[in-house]
């Protein structure tokens, strides 16, 4: 029997980091989740061994890895709530930056040579022009965007001292849950609009607030670029691949290129969930741009990416799925 070569997966019980497992078994590997349950959780770890760590125990890392020889790593483990970034930047620096760095020192020791990083198109900042291309000028406007931009330069500078060569995925809108229903989106505290969304839709809260509806959009509300969580899973798949093709670093934008406003999302809501959502507008959320738009070719000229989840409906249906699943049980 060949014997199935391990990844290591950093924030593998992780909203998107478990979905790259199931994506990473499916493609016949095996994944070590690596995550120190902060905001993980135990039962989303289903497709390998769970090793309790965390990014910045060198010892802890030194042993899963000395364990397992992962050929690769998937690195999601970080801190991703930006309005706290803002009032701690101190707990995202250490955790994103110097987590970060512990890692690839470790990676460097071990002679890992890939690794595929967990970015945002929240290090273009103020954005220029919409849609964004991945040489749009990266200004970070928060502590959490700052930390990532780091985080990719120093994969950068590990790749010309050391060799390591790395994709950084520049997600937009992460949304949407396993179309099987075995694992989805739970956050605690939840600050995400679908989420949110269709737990006003369950009667969990009250109703959802719009963050301002004066923008200058056609309704008024913020346009985002909403992606599957599954197509973002199978798109480190192919980065992987690209990676294990013996191709040079580079960083990619996941976004489909074409955006929902707040409102269309409670529309689209009201309209899966047959249920009428509340609403309350309040002011606007500070640092949020009226629109971001991925420009998306490069992932799939350079990865072959193609989407099969990321229209909106869906998104919402296997969200909504595995939102009345986690009612049920809870
Ligand atoms: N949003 C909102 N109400 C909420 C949460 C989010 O109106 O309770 C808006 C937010 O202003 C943004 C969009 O929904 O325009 C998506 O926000 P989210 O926090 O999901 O993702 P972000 O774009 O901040 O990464």
């Amino acid at each position: 029997m060949v014997e199935k070569s391990s990844i290591l997966v950093t924030g593998g019980a992780g909203y998107i980091g478990s979905h790259a497992c199931k994506a990473l078994a499916q493609a016949g590997y095996t994944p070590i989740a690596y995550d120190n349950l902060i905001y993980g959780n135990r039962w989303a770890v289903k497709w390998g061994p769970l090793e309790i760590g965390d990014t910045l125990d060198r010892k802890r890392l030194d042993e899963v890895v000395r364990t397992y020889r992962p050929e690769a790593v998937m690195h999601f483990a970080a801190y991703a709530y930006v309005g706290e970034s803002v009032k701690e930047p101190a707990k995202y620096y250490r955790n994103n930056v110097a987590g970060t760095l512990t890692l690839l020192e470790a990676m460097q020791e071990h002679k890992i040579g890939r690794i595929v990083f967990s970015s945002t198109c929240s290090t273009y900042g103020m954005v220029e022009k919409n849609p964004i291309c991945e040489d749009h000028p990266q200004n970070p406007i928060n502590p959490y965007g700052a930390s990532k931009l780091m985080a990719e330069r120093m994969l950068k500078d590990f790749d010309s001292a050391y060799g390591i060569r790395s994709v950084s995925l520049r997600y937009f809108n992460a949304a949407g849950a396993d179309p099987d229903g075995e694992i989805g989106e739970s956050h605690e505290p939840e600050t995400h609009l679908i989420p949110l969304v269709l737990k006003a839709a369950l009667g969990k809260i009250p109703h959802i607030s719009v963050f301002g509806n004066d923008y200058d959009t056609p309704d008024g509300t913020c346009i985002r670029d909403y992606i599957h969580v599954t197509d973002l899973a199978d798109a480190h798949i192919l980065a992987l691949d690209y990676l294990q093709a013996g191709k040079n670093s580079t960083s990619v934008n996941l976004g489909v290129s074409r955006g929902h406003s707040v409102s269309e999302v409670i529309k689209t809501a009201e309209f899966v969930t047959e249920k009428k959502i509340p609403v309350i507008i309040t002011d606007r959320r500070p640092g949020d741009p009226p629109l971001l738009i991925a420009a998306a070719e490069k992932a799939k000229e350079l990865l072959g990416w193609e989407t099969r989840y990321s229209d909106i409906k869906t998104i919402i249906r296997t969200a909504w799925d595995w939102h009345k699943k986690a009612e049920a049980v809870e």
